[in-house]
């Protein structure tokens, strides 16, 4: 009897035993599994736009969208106050840039609306080694800040003329550029226009078909800057039947500005322009690489090529008229005259009058 309480007793602290060490095991095994890759930071940016044809409220849902989608950012969309009025001054605005690795720009704002400690605080940051994206009028933004011009290297609107810089493009196969006088900033109608690579070993770009069609959007032309520390990635023909400028305008770039990375795309007019998978693609490769200067994500086997467009109906579906039809793509006959009552129809009119809506 006694020998059997004894052997019970015995059993019962093995079985103690045993189980002290399998918790220590089951608390021991997280740790010696691989840590979790730690998330990128991104700052979207956004609150703003140069008029109604940008509606930033619909364009940055898909944004955000599509930095989710990569599966290695962490978002935080941080809206910029209203401006109370044209020349309101945002005293209060106080974005903590230090927290983020990359800020993506969806944000178009004068340059009276950030006072100068605020600009000279993203400065700071950038010459730091901070990261910035910008997408589509972002780059009409702040035409008179220097630092800024020189981060996004090719700016237009906005009163941007021939003092802002030369107009930089491809001709015969090579960057050129031409400072005669003119104001920046023109596009034609939105169609489907192809992509050709200028630069295949960027890591953003590599692995991506050399050339491809881009989903209808508006294709950027005349965009005037410094250019300095600016490498062109990407490059569409601007053509004159479609108020286009007969060169290779500029359309992904990569720069640096101190220690910090810029990746500039002129494409993303709206949610359709957006949703086009090249550059769904890009706008997180180019993220990526602001952010840490390394490109780990993969290009999509569904990928453009220069027959095809390809987009994604779940983030076309974000435009808030999606369910009407088909955006629209604009038309010669409403091209230019703000075409109310055509859904997405903000057709902007060509030239050189950078005072003229739509950009
Ligand atoms: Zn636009």
């Amino acid at each position: 009897m006694r020998k059997t309480i004894l052997g019970t007793c015995c059993a019962a602290l093995a079985v103690l035993l045993v189980g002290l060490w399998a918790t220590g095991v089951t608390r021991v095994l997280p740790v010696a599994a691989a840590p979790p890759t730690p998330r990128i930071h991104v700052m979207l940016l956004t609150g703003e736009s140069g008029g109604a044809y940008h509606n930033w409220q619909a364009t940055t849902p898909a944004l955000k969208k599509i930095l989710d989608d990569a599966g290695i950012f962490d978002v935080d969309v941080v809206t910029a106050p209203a401006p109370a009025t044209p020349t309101t001054v945002l005293t209060d605005f106080h974005p903590d840039w230090s927290a983020y690795q990359a800020i993506v720009m969806n944000y178009d704002a004068p340059d009276e609306r950030w006072p100068d400690s605020l600009k000279q605080s993203f400065e700071t940051y950038m010459h730091n080694g901070g990261g910035l994206v910008t997408v589509h009028a972002s780059d009409n933004a702040f035409p008179g800040w220097k630092a800024f011009n020189e981060m996004i290297g090719v700016g237009g609107w906005r009163g941007r003329n021939q003092a802002a810089g030369p107009h930089w493009f491809y001709k015969d196969g090579k960057l050129t550029s031409d400072d005669s006088p003119g104001n920046a900033g023109r596009h034609g109608r939105r169609i489907p226009f192809l992509m050709t690579v200028r630069d295949a070993n960027s890591p953003i770009m590599r692995g991506l078909p050399p050339t491809w069609m881009h989903q209808g959007d508006e294709l950027y032309a005349d965009l005037r800057g410094p250019g300095q520390n600016m490498t062109i990635l990407a490059t569409a023909y601007s053509d004159p039947a479609n108020s286009g400028t007969g060169d290779d305008e500029p359309m992904l770039m990569e720069l640096t500005y101190g220690k910090g990375r810029i990746f500039h795309s002129t494409l993303g007019h709206d949610v359709m322009a957006l949703s086009s998978v090249d550059e769904v693609v890009t706008l997180q490769r180019g993220t990526e690489w602001a952010a840490t200067g390394k490109v780990t994500l993969p290009v999509p086997k569904a990928f453009p090529n220069a027959n095809t467009v390809a987009y994604r109906t779940d983030i076309a579906a974000l435009d808030p008229n999606y369910s009407k039809g088909l955006n629209p793509l604009d038309t010669s006959s409403s091209f230019g005259r703000g075409r109310r009552g055509l859904r997405g129809g903000r057709g902007a009119p060509a030239g050189r009058d950078g005072a003229a809506p739509g950009r």
